[in-house]
Order: C-alpha cells, then sequence, then structure tokens
C-alpha cells in the first residue's frame, strides 16, 4: 500500500498533480473538497451544510470532515492499493485521525508532498481558475479568507510533518510537467519500498 498526501494552500495545484500521480503509481484519489462540491452539485444535506462553510472560506469542521473520510475509505475497495489524500488533513486533528484510519487498516502514511507557492501568485491562480470555470469560492473576498485558514490552521501541518521526518518540500511555481518530475524523483524510490514490503 502506498499512501500520500498532496498538501499545499488552496490554488496550489493539488488537484492538478494528484491526477497525474494517480496515472503513476495506480493508486486511487480522494480529494475533500470534490467530494463536498459533488454533495452541494446533488443538493444532500451534507451539500447544504458544506456549502455554508464553503462560500465563507471557511473549514468543514473537523468532527464532521472525519466521519466523511472515515465513510469514504470504508466504502472504496479500490483504495486498497493506497490513496493519494489531497485536501485532506488541513488541520492537526485530522492528521491525527488519518493516522488512526490507515492503522486500523494496518497501513502507514508513506509521505506527504508539500507543493510550495508564494501567496501573490496563488491569488492570481484563483482568480483566473474563477473566470475559467465559474468555481464559487474562487473570488477575491473568499480567497483571502480562504488564504487566512490556510496560514493559521493549516500551514502548522508542515511542521508537524517536517518532525516525523513525512514532507518533502517541492517548489510549485513553473509548468506542470516540471512540477511532477520534481515530485516523482521524490517519491520513486518510496514507491517501490511500499510494494517491496507488501510483497
Ligand atoms: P485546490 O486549489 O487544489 O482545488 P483548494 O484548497 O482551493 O485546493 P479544495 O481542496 O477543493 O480547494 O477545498 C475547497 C473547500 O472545501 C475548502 O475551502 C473548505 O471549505 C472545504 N474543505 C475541503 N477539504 C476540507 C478539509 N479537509 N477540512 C475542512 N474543510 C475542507
Amino acid at each position: 500500500m502506498f499512501n500520500i498526501v498532496v498538501f499545499g494552500a488552496p490554488g496550489s495545484g493539488k488537484g492538478t498533480q494528484s491526477a497525474k500521480l494517480i496515472e503513476r503509481y495506480g493508486i486511487h484519489h480522494i480529494s475533500t473538497g470534490e467530494v463536498l462540491r459533488s454533495h452541494i452539485a446533488e443538493g444532500t444535506q451534507l451539500g447544504k451544510t458544506a456549502k455554508e462553510y464553503i462560500d465563507k472560506g471557511q473549514l468543514i469542521p473537523d468532527e464532521l470532515m472525519i466521519s466523511i473520510l472515515a465513510d469514504i475509505i470504508e466504502n472504496h475497495p479500490e483504495a486498497a492499493n493506497g490513496v493519494i489524500f489531497d485536501g485532506f488533513p488541513r488541520t492537526i486533528p485530522q492528521a491525527e485521525a488519518l493516522n488512526e484510519l490507515l492503522e486500523k487498516r494496518g497501513a502507514q502514511l508513506d509521505a506527504v508532498v508539500g507543493l510550495e507557492v508564494a501567496d501573490n501568485e496563488l491569488i492570481d491562480r484563483m482568480i483566473k481558475r474563477g473566470q475559467q470555470t465559474g468555481r464559487a469560492d474562487d473570488n477575491p473576498q473568499t480567497i483571502s479568507n480562504r488564504l487566512k485558514v490556510y496560514h493559521s490552521q493549516t500551514q502548522p501541518l508542515r511542521d508537524y510533518y517536517m518532525k516525523r521526518g513525512k514532507y518533502h518540500a517541492i517548489a510549485g511555481s513553473g509548468s506542470v510537467d516540471d512540477i511532477f518530475d520534481a515530485i516523482t524523483a521524490e517519491l520513486d524510490d518510496l514507491h517501490l519500498a511500499s510494494r517491496r514490503q507488501g510483497l
């Protein structure tokens, strides 16, 4: 099993790189943002609750988010080869919950890929994405809140994973392919090692 977290600020390219990484490593992609957006699109009760937080640029409360993630993991047998967690964890309690969920499956977190991008570039990217895709939370006010929330609640995870020897810093500006190459240069050996352990 190969389990990795793709970590970074809003707009840092987590979704783009995750889509390429699942192809390379044959593992399952779980994007908590996408899961929440599909609930919103389907008009479920969870979607209605999530929308209130997302529209303000706030995080969904930990307890709710953790139960959503536990549910997804349990209901995805294709996650057996491993998972790319994209957008989760975003707080220390979420990180601890992830450790427990993986342990229960006899697995562990192999690596955290941290996409590092300067705030001004993040803002430019999200404004452009909002214009191109109409994504509701890519508007100036919500973007500014999301970045504040990122710096206060999510960025401390960088240290958390650094201390545990899991964090791989990747410069997240430049071409998508160059960034992908930088990530795989860090992960390929770890992936091989995890496969050997599984044999
Ligand atoms: P990207 O630019 O890679 O799409 P993002 O951070 O802009 O990343 P998503 O990861 O799609 O966007 O998340 C969108 C919103 O969904 C967040 O602003 C937050 O409100 C909510 N959300 C997603 N994941 C979590 C989580 N793990 N905990 C709490 N809230 C979450």
